[in-house]
């Protein structure tokens, strides 16, 4: 079992240990946060946008945080006396914490569906990040089952806990991998935010399976049936589990996009087995991998997990699956979004889904060096 031990940092915010089945238990002094933090702002704003009926986070006072720090200075590493970090212990597994500068909170609260020109509210929710070791360089893909399996437990977890947050209406995991679409911090990690919202990709997702799940009288899915559509068809699918199977889908936006589902119709990350977890752990190690066999160099990549958002009408319809996608279209060239998926959010794909899904089964999953378990 994983060991969770929670604690606050200087300023108050919430910071989680997950330690690795089998560790020993964590010392007092890893749980207290010696720095002195100024205390936590207020919350950014969230503005309504009349034209399109979304909400935009406006989060000016996050210009000041930290962008790529050198390594001797990472704020996720463990504490050292020369780099006091977010983490107090001098080791850890997989750690979880609230942004300093998070986007969305730290006040909670509901905000309306939709409001007149001109509103604007707190920008209510949660921003966590999410280490995956402690170890600086490297990335997912580098994890042995283990720890990636006590990633999938934090994730499970912080799920559970964020959807019971009032206001909050959908907890979104995911990973930025790259410089090159983002990332402002190089030590392996991800993030999880809970929005009071649901967001414009995931309503206009729920929409239709919602409309699929009326019309199968509540006893099927979108997303079941598809997946079940693609393992009979097999031109696209990369793996099939007992548990999970993974397709590139028919009508692939990306370069490189990749639909890891779960057989089970389950709402979200929180709903699975453990079974059902020390699978995914696996296959998601060796989905992670596959990408980064396709090319010389690592793969960049967004890895967003789609869970049911937590409103009455579009979560019985949810069914969790993750979507790993990458917007490298060769060994040096990226897909940028240009005018028309920017502007009118209509893509065009230069890759045939079907090609893509014959390279990466072909491509074999990339033996991980022993990076975890370094916790004496
Ligand atoms: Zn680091």
């Amino acid at each position: 079992m994983t060991r969770i031990t929670s604690t606050n940092l200087a300023d108050g915010r919430e910071l989680l240990y997950f330690d690795d089945a089998g560790t020993a238990p964590r010392s007092a002094a890893s749980l207290v946060d010696c720095r002195e933090l100024p205390g936590r702002g207020e919350p950014g704003e969230l503005r309504f946008d009349a034209l399109s009926g979304d909400w935009v986070a406006v989060a000016a006072h996050r210009q000041g945080r930290t962008h790529l720090p050198p390594a001797d200075q990472c704020p996720i590493c463990p504490t050292t006396a020369a780099n006091p970090s977010e983490i107090p212990a001098p080791d850890y597994d997989v750690v979880v914490f609230e942004n300093r500068f998070p986007s969305l909170g730290p006040a909670l609260g509901g905000v309306p569906d939709s409001a007149p020109h001109g509103t604007a509210v707190p920008a209510y929710g949660r921003c966590e990040v999410v280490s995956f070791t402690p170890k600086h360089t490297g990335s997912f893909s580098e994890l042995g089952e283990t720890r990636a399996r006590t990633v999938i437990e934090a994730w499970a977890q912080r799920t559970e806990a964020l959807s019971a947050l009032p206001g909050i209406k959908q907890v979104f995991p995911f990973e930025n991998r790259g410089a090159e679409i983002g990332v402002t911090l190089h030590h392996p990690h991800g993030q999880i935010y809970a929005y009071p919202y649901v967001t414009p990709r995931a309503a206009v997702l729920g929409s239709a399976a919602r409309k699929y799940y009326d019309d199968a009288d509540g006893t099927d899915t979108l997303t079941a049936s598809l997946l079940r559509a693609e393992r009979e068809d097999g031109s696209r699918m990369v793996l099939e589990g007992e548990h999970f199977s993974a397709y590139v889908p028919f009508s692939a936006r990306w370069p490189l996009e990749v639909h890891l589902v779960p057989h089970r119709r389950v709402p979200d990350l929180a709903a699975l087995t453990g079974g059902e977890r020390d699978e995914l752990a696996h296959v998601y190690l060796d989905l992670l991998r596959r990408f980064d066999a396709l090319y010389p160099t690592p793969t960049p990549y967004i890895s967003a997990w789609h869970q049911a958002p937590l409103d009455s009408l579009l979560r019985p319809a949810g069914h969790l699956h993750l979507q790993l996608t990458s917007p490298r279209r060769a060994a040096d060239k990226l897909k940028f979004l240009a005018g028309s998926e920017a502007a009118m959010g209509a893509f065009i794909n230069d890759t045939t889904p079907e090609s893509v899904a014959e390279r990466l089964r072909a491509v074999a999953a990339v033996p991980a060096p022993a990076l975890e378990g370094t916790r004496a």
